[in-house]
């Protein structure tokens, strides 16, 4: 291990098996075999030193498709085939209590390869991880069929069966890459699927020591496979598998578009969860100082790299000044360290190219008029920070304004009246999530039908729960990942008939 990073742990008193288990180099995990790394591999960083974490292998098409053929045969032979709904159940139970006894553990390992803070990331990361398991596995008994009252002529019994739709290709981002990845997992195996994961090629330690809970919560070999590597190597392989039948996507706009063509072809169903600029609109009458302290999460909270993040602000020119002294107060107070220091509000961004785009951003805020409230660069020193940053433009058309920027910032946009607010809010390709933040009742209601956004709060951002159904509209993608809503994606609907009196005579 480099020796910044093993003083990093030794200073922040990380776990002995964390650092045993990120030290080697990392390879595949297919058909419940954890796969010696040969040929080439992949360097991974620690944020916060920039340095050397580890190394992955990286995947080929020849490791997915050893992948596809050990999740088609778990599917159709095998312990997990034959499983009955409530044996499926205490394995999707027994999973989220492994997660919560090892909640540190899988904390430590994601902050050390993707900067994020480490006490959110047991909270929201891990144990949300384990909650959404919790919310899958209670419908893993609860799969229903109807039955139909036909007209056909003759006497027939008509019903529909609803079967698991087959192996399911996950690939998520690295942002959240546990969580993520239990967004993607949990509906496919409480419907009885088999997977083959796909972690981005930045993070995937910790749905590899994830596996090691797979074995001891008793998931049949194959179930779930993780294949490492570049997503422009192996994820066409894997969404356009033949072998695939339904494909499931988190990532950025321009991917999708790939991922969803790959599918096409196969003609696998998907689910596309892309990016995101989602809009908070604030009234005249609206809670400032709250919405300002709610940036901490919804803004700012795992360095602004969250899909949700409300990262344009439309104040009522009454209170445009107002605001943004708000924001930058809020901005300045936050306390940048490495994700695993107990001060950290705010970790580095994940990688070396990820800041060099934010500040690219900032640049082109810059050259096109955008003024810096705050922050606007990146600290010196080691590790890919960057500063907390509250933007001020008047037009709607700056990049910044238009463009997801995936770090630490928000511009802020005065309006003067509702239309105004709603026009500029809809005016974007993205359609993710938004807000509205007003005591008018009325007005709140009207902003919710008006607003194009898969999520709207009233009064708070970026709120989730795994019963509440996540997912964006126009280039923010479609289908949701969450709720009662996810499980159907991963069923498919066969109707059956049977012609009463056929057998007699
Ligand atoms: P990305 O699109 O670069 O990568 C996502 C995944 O796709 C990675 O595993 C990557 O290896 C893989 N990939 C890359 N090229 C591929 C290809 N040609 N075919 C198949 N797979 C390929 O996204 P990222 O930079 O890892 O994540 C950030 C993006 O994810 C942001 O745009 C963010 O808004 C979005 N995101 C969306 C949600 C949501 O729920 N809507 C949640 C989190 C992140």
């Amino acid at each position: 291990m480099d020796p910044a990073i093993s003083a990093l742990c030794e200073r922040y008193r990380v776990d002995r098996r964390v650092v045993d288990f990120v030290s080697g180099e990392h390879g595949h995990y297919v058909d419940g075999e954890r796969l010696a790394v040969t040929g080439e591999t992949l360097d991974v960083g620690e944020p916060s030193t920039g340095r050397l974490l580890t190394r992955i292998a990286s995947g080929t098409a020849a490791d997915i498709d050893a992948a596809v053929t050990a999740a088609r045969r778990a599917l159709t032979t095998g312990a997990w085939a034959v499983m009955r709904p409530n044996e499926r159940q205490r394995v999707l139970l027994s999973l989220a209590d492994l997660i919560e006894r090892d909640a540190r553990v899988i904390a430590e390992i994601e902050t050390l390869d993707n900067g994020k803070a480490l006490g959110p990331c047991i909270e929201m990361d891990v144990l949300g991880g384990a909650d959404l398991l919790r919310y899958m596995a209670g419908f893993a008994t609860r799969i229903e069929g109807a039955t139909r009252e036909v007209s056909a002529p003759g006497e027939h019994v008509a019903m529909t069966l609803r079967e698991p739709v087959g192996v399911v290709a996950a690939i998520v981002p690295w942002n959240w890459p546990f969580n993520m990845a239990m967004w993607k997992i949990a509906a496919p195996l409480a419907a009885g699927c088999t997977i083959v994961l796909k972690p981005a090629q930045q993070t995937s330690l910790s749905m590899l020591y994830f596996t090691r809970l797979c074995e001891e919560a008793g998931l049949p070999p194959g179930v779930l496979n993780v294949v490492v590597g570049r997503g422009g190597v192996i994820g066409d392989a894997l969404a356009g598998h033949p072998g695939v039948s339904k494909v499931s996507f988190t990532g950025s706009t321009p991917v999708g578009r790939q991922v969803g063509a790959a599918a096409g072809r196969a003609l696998s169903p998907v689910t596309l969860e892309l990016g995101g600029k989602s809009p908070m609109i604030a009234f005249a009458d609206a809670d400032l100082a709250a919405l300002a302290e709610s940036t901490r999460f919804s803004v700012f909270f795992n360095a602004g790299q969250v899909c949700s993040a409300g990262s344009r602000l439309y104040v009522h020119r009454s209170r445009f000044d107002e605001a943004v002294e708000f924001l930058v107060r809020v901005a300045r107070s936050l306390r940048l360290r490495p994700g695993l220091d107990p001060e950290c509000d705010m970790g580095p961004v994940v990688s070396a190219g990820q800041r060099d785009s934010i500040l690219r951003y900032f640049d082109a805020g810059r050259e096109e008029g955008a003024g810096f409230a705050c922050g606007g660069d990146a600290p010196a020193g080691e590790g890919y920070f960057v500063k907390p940053t509250v933007m001020t433009a008047s037009d709607n058309r700056l990049r910044v304004v238009q463009e997801e920027i995936f770090g630490p910032a928000l511009v802020v946009l005065p309006f003067d009246d509702e239309d105004e607010a709603l026009a500029l809010a809809n005016d974007n390709e993205y359609a993710l999530a938004g807000s509205v933040w007003t005591k008018d009742l009325d007005r709140a209601l009207r902003c919710v039908r008006r607003l194009e956004a898969g999520s709207v709060w009233v009064n708070a951002h970026d709120l989730v729960d795994s019963a509440m159904p996540f997912g964006g509209f126009k280039s923010s993608g479609f289908g949701k990942d969450m709720g009662p809503e996810q499980l159907a994606h991963f069923l498919r609907t066969k109707a059956v008939w049977f012609q009463v009196g056929a057998g007699e005579g």
